[in-house]
């Protein structure tokens, strides 16, 4: 049934909203964001305006509550993956401040039991799975990259050594997935001085590739799969940072209003869509627009102490849903 939707979608974009569990004591006092009902909507409330007067409500295709786990988000992401089996280009990526859930909504939890595996695991594992009951008739091939985008430029984060293109990496099984993406961390780390401080400032991207070949007639089909884990959203307070860290935050601003500002235009069927303005949207161009479907995740830490920033992201969702 959601298949039948996505194709009819306006401009193929679709937008989940995922609202982590509040920790108490970890980083606030108090819960602001929930779900209301199951169609969709949700609501803030303005900690520093008690009563109706504060709540504002958001609408998006789906939102997931505090209690959603990794396998009741898949169940209705399993419908694009099938669209990549059958040859269509996608694109799923999560957007949110840093510590709203994008990692453990896109990978999972650090050493994620197969329980916690996020999108990328489950996406691939599902994957193996429908090319498996399909084997006597088609034949797919499967590929993975891994890079990150940090201020506007590209690394691989599979390769030795710096090479022009990302490089390919064939992959058999889930496991093939999980070695390879664990090698990406790894390498995200190795230039950074501090790990989550570099992984929060810039973008990382799983693109899995998928050649399908019908024993039949010989003919191909080709869909490709972007798995985005976007640097934080949070503004930074330009009177505090300097140097690195402020050109850091120009060029996440920088991309990640290019990438609203493609989305918006796919929306509206713009006739010219802006994939020119930033390394992120040409890398993910070929996975946007066109006959490729875009899932967008909007997460949302619910402590109060993170309303501005939340209220901004959702302000962010709404403009492209
Ligand atoms: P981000 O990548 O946006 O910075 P993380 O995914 O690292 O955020 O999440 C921040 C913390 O919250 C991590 O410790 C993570 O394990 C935890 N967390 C996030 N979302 C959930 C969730 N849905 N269920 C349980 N823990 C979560
Ligand atoms: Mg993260």
């Amino acid at each position: 049934k959601l298949f039948n939707e996505l194709q009819d979608l306006k401009g193929n974009i679709r937008v989940f909203c995922r609202i982590r569990p509040f920790i108490p004591g970890q980083s606030g006092n108090k819960t602001i964001v929930d779900s209301i009902g199951d169609n969709g909507q949700l609501v803030i409330s303005n900690p520093s305006k008690p009563g109706k007067e504060g709540n504002k409500t958001f609408k998006f295709n789906k939102v997931f509550g505090p209690t959603a786990n990794q396998a009741d988000v898949f169940s209705d992401i399993q419908p694009f993956i099938q669209s990549v089996v059958d040859g269509f280009n996608v694109c799923i990526f999560a957007y949110g401040q840093t510590g709203s859930g994008k990692t453990y909504t896109m990978t999972g939890p650090n050493n994620a039991t197969e329980e916690e595996w996020g999108v990328n695991y489950r996406a691939l594992n599902n994957l193996f799975k429908i090319s498996q009951n399909r084997r006597t008739t088609i034949v797919y091939e499967v590929g993975v990259q891994m890079i990150e985008i940090y201020n506007d430029q590209v690394r691989d984060l599979l390769a030795a050594k710096a090479v022009p293109d990302a490089s390919m990496h064939p992959v058999l099984s889930t496991s093939d997935v999980i070695d390879l993406i664990d090698v990406g961390f790894k390498n995200r780390t190795v230039s950074a001085t501090a790990m989550n401080e570099r992984s929060s400032r810039s973008h990382s991207i799983v693109t899995v590739h998928v050649r399908g070949k019908d024993l039949k007639s010989g003919n191909c089909l080709y869909g490709n799969l972007h798995l985005v884990d976007l640097a934080g959203s949070e503004r930074v307070d330009r009177s505090e940072v300097t140097g690195d860290r402020l050109k850091e935050a120009q060029h996440i601003n920088k991309s990640l209003s290019a990438l609203g500002d493609v989305i918006f235009s796919l929306a509206q069927k713009g006739a010219h869509v802006p994939y020119r303005n930033s390394k992120l949207t040409q890398v993910l161009q070929s996975s946007l627009g066109g006959q490729a479907k875009t899932l967008m995740f909007v997460q949302l830490n619910p402590d109060a102490v993170s309303y501005t920033e939340s209220l901004s992201t959702l302000k962010f969702a709404e403009r492209v849903s």
